[in-house]
């Protein structure tokens, strides 16, 4: 199938920088988000991202120009009449999801394929919020995604092999490496990722050691670019905690049980980078 006009649903950190790929590889596209000011925001972060890009010399003015010049503002989900892939990068929320799904199945053309960007809910759940369970597909990008190469593409239990092939064809335009998974929570990489991160918070809430020092242990021990604390942070707690609620429920299993602190943290809005204040403290 040729996709050309691209819709990203949720501005946020994943879906500004899916926005940004997409139109890097050639697409139009729509860069959707609830209030204008959250669009603005996103399209801030390309703009600043892409602006890095000229002045290492890797972009050109140009390119710079045109780039963004293929992103529209949108705060009308009826933009998505006349696209032909919805990329869904809002709140990890079953319900919020679901009912955006309902809502796209209405507005977006019958062709269209609807993905999303979720880090562990079932993509046949949210698959089952259609009348096109066949077009519904996981496309799992990776934080930040103008950096991080890996997209764990993630097939519904009705979607169709043709959808696959042209998600797995996209991925590659966008210059990433696709991996195919089955749908189970977590898929691959927050089923492994999100209990490492889980049990680092709760070596913390032990008193095991400081956040400094498990950081420090996972990084010059086992050789991570980055703690594990600080990899929350900047995953965005609340995320983390979805994400194992996710794994919880679907498992039914209490090695999954979130850790408390992170219940506490994101209670009282510590949510990481994103809001400056989590594990660490960010101006
Ligand atoms: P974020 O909080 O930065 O952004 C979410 C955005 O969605 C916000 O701008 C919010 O206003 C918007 N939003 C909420 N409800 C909406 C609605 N009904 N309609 C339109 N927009 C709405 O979150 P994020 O980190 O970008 O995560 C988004 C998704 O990507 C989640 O499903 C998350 O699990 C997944 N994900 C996150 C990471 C990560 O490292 N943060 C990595 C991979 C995947």
């Amino acid at each position: 199938m040729d996709v050309q006009k691209i819709m990203v649903v949720g501005a946020g950190q994943m879906g500004s920088g899916i926005a940004q790929v997409c139109a890097m590889a050639g697409y139009d596209v729509f860069l959707h988000d609830l209030k204008q000011e959250y669009v603005d925001r996103g399209l801030a972060t390309i703009t600043k991202n892409v602006t890095r890009q000229v002045e290492k010399g890797r972009m050109t003015q140009e390119e710079k120009e045109s780039i963004l010049n293929r992103i529209t503002p949108s705060i009308d989900l009826n933009n998505a009449s006349n696209v032909d892939l919805v990329i869904e990068a809002v709140v990890e929320n079953m319900e919020v999801k679901t009912s955006i799904f309902s809502q796209l199945d209405e507005i977006a053309p019958e062709h269209a394929i609807l993905a999303t960007n979720t880090s562990s809910l079932p993509i046949t759940e949210i698959a089952a919020a259609t009348k096109r369970p066949e077009k519904v597909i996981g496309m799992h990008f990776m934080n930040p995604v103008p950096v991080m190469k890996l997209v764990e593409i993630i097939r519904g239990l009705a979607t169709a092999d043709e959808v696959y092939q042209t998600i797995e064809d996209i991925t590659h335009k966008l210059n990433k490496v696709p991996v195919e998974v089955n749908d189970f929570p977590g898929f691959v990489s927050n089923r492994i990722l999100m209990p490492m991160i889980n049990e680092a918070i709760y070596t913390l809430y032990e008193g095991v050691a400081t956040k400094e020092a498990i950081d420090e242990v996972m990084k010059l021990g086992m050789n991570h670019p980055m703690g594990p604390l600080t990899l929350a942070d900047f995953i965005g707690l609340d995320t983390c905690l979805y994400i194992m609620e996710t794994l919880h429920e679907g498992f039914g299993d209490d090695k999954y049980r979130p850790c408390p602190l992170l219940r506490k943290y994101v209670k009282a809005g510590w949510l990481g980078r994103k809001t400056g204040r989590g594990f660490y403290t960010y101006e």
